[in-house]
């Protein structure tokens, strides 16, 4: 059993819905088993400047079902310095914090693994991103609450889509994975989905559009990952609407509606499941590990492994879109 009596939680990076949750859950988890939590603000920056908060039981009632971060989350370029992470791990020291739980993406667990590396602090991560990016889980934290969000806005916009010849291009979030778009792609009944996993010149995409369903249908829904190289949606339009003139082409961003909103009852779940696990990890000494979640299984990544690895997207999922858009 550990010896560390006072744990740190913090979120970084992009925040996500359901990350209250595991803040809840770490919370309760360390007090059940007597140690000490601090919450720390504004992620890595709160651990440079000191921003530390006991936190009791009743500081994280009422929050598992709030979007958001009650800890507010940042984006540090001081704790991508040595001065910046001897600034933290002094003030760490100070208030006998021994153990932090960081809540964030790939960014946030590569400053992790730097830190744990340089000091004698156990770093351990809970994946918390929309984007669902990260290898060694299943699923992040709020991944399945953006997806709800997308499938209820794309419905409404296929009311409108198909009372015109409207051919709607979707851009949904997802800078380098398309697994926001391919996932609710299947779940809104898109007509076809582009993603940085697929490599399209424009050519190839004015086919693709062409055969894939111009023929086809009077209305059509394509969504979009933003991080598609064509250029996102705008671009895409701009590069195909001289040769399908017939329709009237619309662009939705769907933008940063995607990241608010109550978490799902699945995102509560594995927040909380997680959370429990992070700082069980802790109490049996574990250091500079991610808890994820595989096969509805608790499991343990060492960072190093989820930071080098990439996640592929479900290839027989894009296979399903072609079937079922005929
Ligand atoms: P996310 O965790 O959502 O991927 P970011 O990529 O912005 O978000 O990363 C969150 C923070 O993690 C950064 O602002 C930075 O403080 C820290 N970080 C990212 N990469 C490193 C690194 N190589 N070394 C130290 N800190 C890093």
């Amino acid at each position: 059993m550990t010896k560390i009596k006072k744990i740190g939680v913090l979120t970084s990076g992009g925040d996500a819905p359901g990350m209250n949750a595991a803040i809840r859950a770490v919370t309760r988890t360390a007090i059940y088993n007597d140690i000490e939590v601090v919450g720390i603000r504004h992620g890595y920056e709160g651990m440079i400047n000191g921003h530390f908060k006991r936190l009791k039981s009743h500081n994280v009632s009422d929050i598992i079902q709030r979007g958001g971060t009650i800890l507010k989350s940042s984006r540090s370029e001081d704790f991508k310095t040595e001065e910046g992470r001897k600034k933290a791990y002094d003030n760490l020291k100070e208030e006998e914090i021994g153990a932090v739980v960081v809540i964030g993406g790939d960014g946030t667990f590569r400053g992790a693994k730097e830190f744990s590396q340089d000091y004698d602090i156990s770093m351990v991560g809970i994946p918390g991103t929309i984007d669902n990016d990260l290898y060694g889980t299943d699923y992040t934290i709020g991944y399945d609450s953006a997806l709800n969000t997308i499938v209820e806005a794309v419905d409404k916009i296929r009311d409108t889509a198909s009372s015109h010849n409207r051919l709607f291009f979707i851009e949904v979030m997802g800078r380098d994975a398309g697994f926001l778009a391919l996932r609710s792609g299947i779940a809104c009944g898109a007509e076809a989905i582009l993603i940085p996993e697929v490599r399209r010149d424009t050519a190839t995409l004015k086919n693709y559009l062409e055969t894939g369903y111009k023929r086809k249908k009077f209305s059509n829904i394509i969504l979009v990952a933003e991080g598609d190289e064509t250029g996102g949606a705008f671009g895409i339009v701009n590069d195909v609407k001289d040769d399908f003139k017939e329709y009237d082409m619309k662009v939705t961003v769907l933008g940063h509606i995607q990241r608010g909103g109550n978490p799902s009852a699945f995102d509560r779940v594995i927040a909380s499941q997680m959370g429990v696990a992070a700082v069980e990890a802790i109490l049996d000494d574990q250091k500079s590990i991610m808890v994820g979640m595989m096969n509805r299984e608790v499991v343990h990544i060492p960072f190093n492994r989820t930071i080098k690895h990439h996640k592929d997207i479900n290839r027989r999922l894009l296979d399903i879109i072609d079937i079922l858009s005929i």
